[in-house]
C-alpha cells in the first residue's frame, strides 16, 4: 500500500464534527497515515491541539488565515508567537494573501502575513501559505523577509511562478484541482516539475476532486490525487508517494516514514 502524507487538511473543521474518527480511519485505510492540519484562526488553536495530541499521525500548524480576517485581532499575532514557542508545531500557517474574496482589506492582510512570515523565520519553521490572485506579491514578500522555507498550498500559478518559488526555498502543494481535465496549465506543471518540490494535499473539506463535485472532500482521496499525478508523469503511483512523502518529511521535519516501525507498534 502507498504511504502518503496529506500536507494540507482541515480535519479540525466543523464539517468533520459528526464523523471525524471515521474519516480518519478511511484515510489510514487508503494509505494516508499522516496529515498536516493548519489552523485558520486563534480561537481554533486549542481544539486543534487536542485533536493532534489525541490521534497519531496528525501534525498541527498554527496561523491566522487571510479569509478569516474578521476574526483576527492584532493581539493574536503576539499570542501566535507565544503559542508557537510553547507548542513547537511543524509549521506556521495557514497564512497568506487572498485578493479574490471581496471585502478582505488588502493592507490588513499584508500586515498579518508579513508578521507571520517573520515569526516563521524567527522560529526557523516552515510556513504554509495561501495565495489567491496574489502569487506575485507573495513571492516578493517572501523574498523581502528572507531566510524562509515552506509551501504555497493549492498552487494555481504559472510554471515561471513555480520556478521562482523553488528558488526561494518553497515547495508547491497540488491537489483536487489537477483532477479536472480543464486544468491544463496545472497538469502540465504536475507532469514536468522537479519532483523534489512537490507536496500532495487535499485541502479537506474543500476542493473536491473531479467526480466528487459538491461533496465534502476528505484525506482518503489523496490516493486518487497521487494516482493522477503518477498517470500525468507516466510513472508508478508508488514512486510519487515515496517522493512526496519524503518531501513532506523533510519540509516539516517529521520522522522518516514509519511504515515498518508503525507496524511493529501496532503489533505490540
Ligand atoms: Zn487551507
Amino acid at each position: 500500500m502507498l504511504d502518503l502524507i496529506d500536507s494540507h487538511s482541515h480535519l479540525d473543521a466543523a464539517e468533520f464534527d459528526v464523523d471525524r474518527a471515521v474519516v480518519l480511519r478511511r484515510a489510514r485505510s487508503a494509505g494516508v497515515s499522516r496529515q498536516i492540519v493548519p489552523a485558520v484562526a486563534f480561537d481554533t488553536f486549542p481544539a486543534l491541539r487536542t485533536l493532534c495530541t489525541a490521534e497519531r499521525g496528525l501534525y498541527p500548524a498554527y496561523g491566522l488565515h487571510p479569509m478569516y480576517l474578521a476574526a483576527h485581532k492584532p493581539g493574536h499575532l503576539q499570542e501566535l508567537a507565544h503559542w508557537i514557542e510553547h507548542e513547537r508545531p511543524v509549521a506556521v500557517g495557514e497564512c497568506g494573501l487572498d485578493f479574490f474574496v471581496p471585502d478582505l482589506d488588502a493592507q490588513t492582510q499584508r500586515l498579518y502575513f508579513r508578521r507571520q512570515l517573520e515569526i516563521a523565520r524567527d522560529f526557523s519553521l516552515p510556513v504554509i501559505v495561501h495565495a489567491r490572485r496574489a502569487l506575485d506579491e507573495v513571492i516578493v514578500t517572501i523574498r523581502q523577509i528572507g531566510h524562509l522555507r515552506g509551501v504555497v498550498h493549492s498552487f494555481s500559478g504559472s510554471a515561471e511562478q513555480a520556478r521562482q518559488l523553488w528558488k526561494c526555498g518553497f515547495l508547491i502543494g497540488l491537489g483536487g484541482p489537477l483532477t479536472y481535465a480543464r486544468a491544463r496549465r496545472l497538469r502540465e506543471i504536475a507532469a514536468t516539475m522537479p519532483i523534489e518540490f512537490l507536496l500532495l494535499e487535499t485541502d479537506s473539506p474543500d476542493q473536491p476532486l473531479h467526480g466528487h463535485q459538491g461533496m465534502r472532500n476528505e484525506p482518503a482521496l489523496l490516493a486518487e490525487i497521487c494516482a493522477r499525478v503518477a498517470q500525468l508523469r507516466g510513472v508508478d503511483p508508488q514512486e510519487i508517494a515515496a517522493a512526496t512523502t519524503a518531501n513532506a518529511e523533510r519540509l516539516f521535519a517529521l520522522p522518516a516514514s514509519g511504515r515498518y516501525l508503525q507496524k511493529s507498534l501496532d503489533d505490540a
